[in-house]
């Protein structure tokens, strides 16, 4: 993107079972949806993609995939900074999209250990004040207690340093915090830009393309408000359909980046395909 380049990291992959994914569609227009897009149709495979970025001097990284806490399958993305010739101590900043924990937890291993011990962590104000407030944490029922137990785990031991941010604002070199709640309260999606080019990267906005770009009303199960989850992802999905935007997201298919169209009520995904050229 202009003077800026991104790299996308496979974090892996964990299988994902089709039979109660989506909320509001009937199983069997789901498998119809996995068929349509030659997949399968009982799991899919959904896979994790942190963005590295170069920008202005600065080595960026966005979201940091599973670490040691996902599935076996997962937790890739410090081997493949290293394939891609960085070492994790020289990544300078960290932004983060939002705090579940495929996100999050790269940052940290289980035994403690910061995986990018000189980075400064960024993360979403709104995010921030959902996770990490105490009556909230205090109060939670058994079932949600897990991801705020969590978000303490990660940012517990650096909490005076992380860097809260807020929307539409410029947070690091050519990139752009926007407004993507829904999915979660802070949820943050991010403009790149540089030299007249852009990229918008929509995070979890919009998860598999093969079913939330095609149906872009359909809503996943973690989708926290489900309602303005769909609201920002038509928006998002409009925008970058009207503009033709390439997009960036954390849950296609790797690299996890293309284009999409207008098809009828919902909108058609046109991967780009992986380049060893830049
Ligand atoms: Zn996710």
């Amino acid at each position: 993107v202009g003077d800026i380049e991104l790299t996308a990291l496979h974090d892996g992959w964990a299988p994902r079972n089709l039979e109660g994914f989506i909320r509001n569609a009937e199983l069997a227009d789901v498998r119809r949806a996995a068929e349509e897009a030659f997949l399968p149709t009982n799991t899919i495979e959904n896979s994790f993609t942190p963005l590295l970025v170069r920008s202005g001097g600065k080595t960026i990284m966005i979201d940091t995939g599973n670490g040691d806490a996902g599935a076996p399958t997962t937790g890739t993305t410090r081997a493949n900074l290293r394939a891609a010739g960085l070492d994790p101590a020289r990544v300078d900043i960290i932004i983060i999209s939002h705090f579940h924990g495929d996100h999050i937890n790269g940052l940290r291993l289980r035994d403690g250990t910061a995986v990018y011990p000189n980075a400064e962590v960024m993360v979403p104000a709104g995010e921030w004040a959902f996770w990490m407030d105490e009556a909230r944490m205090n109060q939670a029922p058994e079932a949600q207690r897990g991801g705020l137990q969590n978000a303490r785990r990660i940012f517990g031991p650096m909490a005076k340093d992380v860097k809260q941010f807020e929307w539409n604002k410029e947070i690091a070199p050519g990139i752009t915090a926007i407004d993507a709640s829904g999915h979660s309260p802070g949820h943050t999606a991010f403009v790149i830009q540089s030299g007249g080019k852009s990229l918008t990267h929509v995070v979890d906005a919009i998860n598999h393309p093969a079913f939330f770009v095609r149906h872009p009303d359909w809503s996943a199960v973690f989708d926290m408000e489900a309602d303005k989850a769909r609201a920002t992802r038509r928006r998002l999905l409009d925008m970058a359909a009207a503009e033709r935007t390439q997009l960036a997201f954390y849950h296609a298919p790797f690299p996890a980046t293309g284009h999409v169209r207008r098809d009828g009520n919902g909108f058609e995904f046109v991967p780009a395909p992986w380049s060893p050229v830049l």
